[in-house]
């Protein structure tokens, strides 16, 4: 506490808590002026600096804070002035008829949280720095107003200058209608279930011109747990886009020229095996079939491709038809033929399924589990084909005793072009795009796709598909 005697303000008292906030003695500050025991005052101009707020509290009669007040204490121990902040606030004691008789000046050492806010924001402009970096466009969507804010780079993103002002519905108008529909409002949706928001989508420029554009956020939840904004990057594209366009094309055309002489190489094979039917030639007979086996693998790789090309948002079209699902199941364990004559697969129907699908498209998600199956486990060993009718949902199983699959890799074998590393897998032949087609297709149909396995003991895989009720 202070006499109000401006411009001394004598020290008359002080707690044990301000002496040790202040790093001072009371015998050495007791008695004497308040800016001859606190000479440091370096602020003595500003807003902030003590001589201001006593002068104010004897002025206005009113207690003034200061919420941010720097002052450097001298720590004798490392002989060095150490930054301390304290939130003060003085208050004027009244005595007798003079109402500003005595200030009580109280400080509170926040030297903790002013720090701790300045490496905040240290942290903040570091992102941002890193985001402008790797030319990310930040913002932020309230879900409840549906405010959007953002960083200059995400207005650039979009075609406009970095001061431009846009508003969630300006940014939208510029997204193609069909990924709108098709791509971004699931995503919205499915973001506010699983916390994530992903998509990769086609926008328009002021100009006219086409940008791709892929955005990744995650939900932020309110104290209630609700869903309250959704913060995000958005990255531009349309580079890589570009060249994954080219080389899709360019996969399309040659696999697409590679198609008509394979097929009348395979019809010169079976005019072939006819003629040699009743040969006694063994030898002749085996190298018709093997030839047969290859040029059927090799159909196969070449239509993977094709399909590949036209996995572009719109390009791959279900032709969507009413059957049953175990028959289906059967034809496509014929279909695996010669390639599956070391294995012994069986089957174990459920009940009478009919789905609503595309036929063709499910036959070769069910071809592409065999031929796994197949190729990832030793001649002779059983593979197992299961189908069920859950709730809503009809689930097909294959399940095979080959190389399983690490827990890692699991995740990511539905992803285009890739494949498990190891000794096991290198010598089988593969690009790794057939699980990732068979995701493409489920997923189209509204269905899951999942595996369950064990490194060297097996491995099954499962997809499901809902019922026609619900589709
Ligand atoms: P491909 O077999 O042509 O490489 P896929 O997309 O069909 O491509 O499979 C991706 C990867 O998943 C394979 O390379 C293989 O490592 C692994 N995989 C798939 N099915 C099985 C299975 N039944 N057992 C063990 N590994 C498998």
């Amino acid at each position: 506490m202070v006499r109000a005697d401006k411009p001394r303000f004598t020290i008359l008292a002080a707690s044990d808590t301000y002496l040790e906030i202040t790093s001072s003695e009371r015998a050495t500050i007791i008695g004497r002026g308040f800016f001859e025991a606190f000479p440091d005052d370096k602020d003595f101009d500003q807003e902030t600096s003590a001589r201001n707020a006593f002068s104010k509290v004897l002025e206005t009669r009113q207690k003034v804070e200061v919420p941010t007040y720097r002052y450097d204490v001298f720590n004798a121990e490392i002989k060095a002035f150490e930054v301390r902040y304290w939130s003060c606030c003085n208050t004027p004691i009244a005595d007798g008829t003079n109402p500003v008789a005595y200030i009580l000046n109280t400080v509170i050492d926040i030297t903790g949280e002013v720090k701790a806010k300045q490496i905040a924001i240290e942290n903040e402009n570091r992102l941002r720095m890193a985001a402008d970096a790797a030319a990310f466009g930040t913002w932020e969507l309230n879900l409840k107003d549906l405010h959007l804010v953002y960083s200059p780079r995400f207005t650039e993103i979009f075609g406009h200058p970095p001061d431009a002002s846009l508003a969630l519905a300006d940014v939208r108008s510029q997204v193609n209608a069909d990924d709108m529909q098709n791509i971004v409002i699931k995503a919205y949706y499915e973001a506010v279930i699983t916390g994530k928001y992903w998509y990769e989508v086609r926008i328009y420029w002021p100009d006219g011109s086409l940008h791709w554009i892929k955005t990744q956020g995650i939900v932020v939840y309110n104290e209630k747990k609700e869903p309250a904004s959704i913060l995000g990057a958005t990255l531009d594209v349309t580079e890589s886009k570009r060249d994954e366009i080219r080389k899709n094309d360019f996969i399309a055309m040659a696999s697409h020229e590679l198609k008509t002489p394979l097929t009348s190489l395979k019809a010169y094979i079976q005019l072939l095996s006819k003629k040699l039917a009743s040969s006694e030639d063994r030898f002749v007979n085996d190298a018709l079939s093997n030839a047969d086996y290859q040029v059927n693998r090799m159909t196969g790789l070449i239509h993977g491709f094709l399909d590949l090309s036209k996995l572009e948002p719109g390009k791959l079209q279900l032709k969507i038809e009413e059957f049953d699902l175990n028959t289906l199941i059967e034809d496509s364990i014929a279909e695996t033929g010669m390639t599956g004559r070391y294995h012994k697969i069986s089957f174990l129907p459920g009940e009478n399924i009919t789905v609503a699908a595309d036929r063709e498209k499910i036959n070769q998600v069910i071809g592409n589990f065999l031929s796994n199956a197949i190729k990832y486990s030793a001649k002779g060993s059983e593979i197992l084909v299961c189908s069920k009718k859950n709730d809503d949902f009809a689930e097909v199983s294959v399940t095979d005793q080959g190389i399983g699959i690490r827990a890692k890799d699991q995740e990511k074998l539905f992803q285009r072009f890739y494949r498990v590393e190891n000794r096991q897998v290198k010598n089988i032949s593969g690009f790794g795009i057939g699980l990732y087609l068979s995701s493409e297709i489920v997923q189209r149909h509204k269905g899951k796709i999942w595996v369950k396995s064990k490194e060297n003991k097996g491995s099954t895989f499962y997809f499901s598909l809902p019922l026609p009720a619900e589709f």
